[in-house]
């Protein structure tokens, strides 16, 4: 905003007039507005709101009313990029300073910040702490101070950056500047550590809990064939949408890209052994392409602010319930529907377990990392709502079961396993602790050749009464309870590395029948559906929607910069619906600010002026059309006469067969046989876009015809 303009003498007035001629959004949400207020007015503030929840309105607001550039340290380079130029785009002026700059840029922008002219600087924290930078800030005005990610001052979170603890200081050295600290994840005693290391104890806290509604969680048994159980979520539910799917090793991130691209995705993989130039590369194209899906180990995801990641998917039990919620919250930031999907193996339980005994770490800090994975198990096997576990987990409370998690959706059987918990248990003890849990199914139940059968004679296991008492478990469902009850505690890993079990002190009641067992039972892979809104969202077979797609794909390459900077996905959709015909009605969309609607409002008009009318006709023409076809006019006649696109009057007929108002045949003449093949075409595709039974049939048909087939077919099935 220019410096002239008078301030607005009420800071409501003026924060909701930036609001929305600066974003184009209607209003603020939730705690914004209190926050913005405070904050303006002089306050600091600790913000604890989900991902995806608007933190940074809450300080770029302020920065826009109160005088002065607001500084805002952020610990990670792409992101401060990235908000940068979403900023530009809302005409806002801002600047980053970090270490990818050469030193002539960052002098340059260090000369915008000396005259005053930036609103916001994005900052990481170890250049902000230098005392050139800190001199620099002392000469100009600064107008607050935005600590983003504020978790990462806590020493025993998964984030920990050493540099954040010295931001106390600008406290000390700027007294009375307002200080606003942001975070998605913080429990209560990282809540207590970032109040007590950055000085904040005088700070309104605001929270919003960490709950987000548009996430569906779902956690499923690897069996044995995750890759597989990977290709059918993503194919039935995310196609063509981007994604990130996490693996534990790098090695595993190779094989499953490299197997996803077999399978016609377009996967890309990203981990630490890449080099820099690769990795750089690969984010790039999943920032700005359409439905690239990013195949990587945790080393990929902090300040990743894509607004449209569809799904996020682990590949393997990630260490904590932190961590889980962090890499899922990359999902769904623009609020559509979304979904964390995961699954996980007796072999993941193993592999974490002997990681964390073995590394290095002081025994302190080994029981806190063991308390966080057993934490992460326990929601992994529990039976009831895993939105209510998670929330609790961070302090925060749910009253009712969610109803968008997959425990909730489709409600996991359970059993008494007291029993063969006992057997499986007294197997363990029986051989002597020593075996791992192979050996042990193996032994229980009484496998009698080959090799393994020859390991259990030369130990002599063949005459135990564990032997083969067992069969009334598959070789599955006997490790799966191995699994249940690692998680669970009743047996620990051996930590030299070997794998072996052993029992623990838990498991005495439950041999000696003094405690009884639950478990749930896994359910073969549940397809859930697409929940309503996705259905709904992904107007895929839209033309409008590809053709808005396209076209702001187009300006962000001209520009180099990922397509969500120019217009979110949800602004589109916004487009799609509501059609608007003039300037004026495009600008009342939300996300549509002033400096875009000038930039960009013709040419996004000219797209939906072209696409528009077909996607979503009034029932009034489609009905005009209808009494012209009754009236024996041709498609073309009622085309000229109504002065419409061929394709347009098509689409009225389609939607009139729909609705059984008329039958296909009263549009076009077809063959039995080419309608037969038609249908088939149709039938095989996923979805029910047009194009691709176009293109299948090297454009035989005209679109409106098979609007119209399509049209009949899903009459046929309804
Ligand atoms: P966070 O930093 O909390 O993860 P962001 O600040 O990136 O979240 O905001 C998430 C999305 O919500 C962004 O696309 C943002 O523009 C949008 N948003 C934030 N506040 C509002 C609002 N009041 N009205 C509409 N959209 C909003
Ligand atoms: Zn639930």
């Amino acid at each position: 905003m220019s410096t002239t303009e008078p301030l607005q003498p009420h800071t409501s007035d003026a924060a909701l007039q930036a609001l929305q001629s600066v974003y184009g959004y209607d209003a603020f949400r939730n705690q914004q507005q209190a926050i913005v207020e405070h904050v303006i007015g002089g306050g600091d503030a600790l913000v604890l709101m989900p991902t995806g929840g608007g933190k940074s309105l809450c300080y770029q607001v302020p920065a826009l009313i109160r005088a002065g550039t607001a500084v805002v340290v952020s610990p990670l380079i792409a992101l401060m990029r990235d908000q940068v130029q979403a900023l530009q785009q809302n005409g806002v002026s801002a600047a980053y300073l970090n270490s990818s700059l050469s030193s002539e840029e960052a002098y340059a922008v260090e000369t915008r910040l000396r005259r005053r002219e930036l609103n916001l600087l994005y900052v990481a924290p170890e250049r902000l702490m230098m005392p050139r930078m800190l001199e620099l800030l002392d000469q100009t005005e600064v107008a607050l101070f935005a600590i983003d990610e504020a978790h990462c001052v806590s020493q025993w979170g998964h984030d920990f950056r050493p540099e954040y603890i010295q931001l106390s200081v600008l406290h000390e050295r700027f007294p009375d500047v307002p200080r606003i600290a942001l975070t998605a994840t913080a429990d209560l005693a990282t809540r207590r550590e970032i109040i007590s290391r950055l000085d904040l104890h005088s700070a309104e806290v605001f929270n919003d809990g960490f709950d987000r509604p548009n996430i569906r969680y779902r956690i499923s048994e690897n069996q044995g064939n995750a890759r597989e159980q990977l290709k059918r979520f993503i194919l039935n539910e995310h196609e063509g949408e981007a994604g990130i799917v996490y693996c534990l090793s790098r090695r595993k991130v190779g094989e499953v890209a490299e197997w996803l691209c077999k399978q016609g995705m377009t996967a890309l993989p990203y981990h630490a052994g890449l080099s820099s130039e690769l990795r750089e590369q690969h984010q790039e194209r999943f920032l700005r392409e359409d439905g690239v899906i990013i195949v990587a180990t945790i080393a990929f995801g902090m300040g990743i602010d894509k607004p449209d990641v569809r799904f996020v998917a682990h590949l393997s039990l990630p260490k904590s319930i932190e961590a889980y919620y962090q890499e899922t919250g990359r999902a769904g930031r623009d609020g559509l529907p979304a979904d964390a999907w995961m699954a996980y193996g007796l072999q993941d339980v193993i592999t974490l377990r002997q990681m964390q005994e073995q590394s290095q770490a002081e025994e302190s800090r080994k029981r806190v990392e063991r308390h966080k994975l057993d934490a992460m198990l326990g929601l992994c096997e529990m039976h009831s709502c895993r939105r209510q576990a998670l929330l609790r987990y961070f302090d925060d409370d749910l009253a009712e079961p969610c109803g968008n998690c997959d425990n909730c959706l489709t409600p996991p059987e359970t059993w008494d396993a007291t029993v063969a918990a006992q057997k499986a248990l007294s197997c363990v003890y029986r051989t002597g602790q020593r075996f791992g849990v192979n050996y042990l199914v193996d032994v229980l139940l009484g496998l009698d050749s080959g090799r393994g059968y020859e390991r259990i004679q030369q130990f002599g296991h063949d005459t135990l009464a564990v032997y083969g008492i067992g069969t009334e478990l598959s070789q599955g469902e006997w490790r799966t309870l191995f699994r249940q009850l690692i998680s669970s505690g009743f047996l620990s890993v051996d930590y030299e590395g070997h794998g072996s079990v052993r029992l623990t002190e838990a498991a005495r009641p439950v041999l000696k029948s003094e405690q009884q067992l639950t478990l749930r039972k896994m359910l073969k892979v549940s397809e859930t559906k697409k929940s309503k809104a996705a259905a709904h969202f992904s107007g895929g077979s839209s033309r409008l929607w590809d053709a808005l797609r396209e076209h702001r794909k187009k300006l962000a390459e001209e520009q180099g910069v990922p397509a969500y900077v120019i217009f979110h996905d949800a602004t589109l959709a916004a487009m799609v619906e509501r059609a608007p015909q003039t300037l004026e009605q495009l600008g009342r969309i939300s996300g549509i600010g002033e400096r875009k609607l000038e930039a960009y409002g013709e040419s996004f008009l000219e797209v939906i002026l072209e696409f528009g009318e077909e996607s979503s006709p009034k029932a009034d023409t489609v009905a005009e059309s209808l009494v012209l076809l009754a009236q024996g006019l041709e498609p073309l006649e009622i085309a000229h006469k109504r002065e419409l696109t061929l394709q347009t009057v098509y689409r009225h007929l389609a939607l009139g067969i729909e609705r059984e108002e008329i039958d296909l045949e009263d549009v076009i003449e077809i063959d039995e046989k080419s309608l037969r093949a038609l249908s088939t075409a149709f039938e095989q595709q996923e979805g029910s876009a047009l194009k691709p039974v176009y293109e299948l049939f090297d454009g035989e048909y005209d679109y409106g015809v098979l609007d119209c087939v399509r049209a009949a077919m899903k009459r046929a099935s309804a």
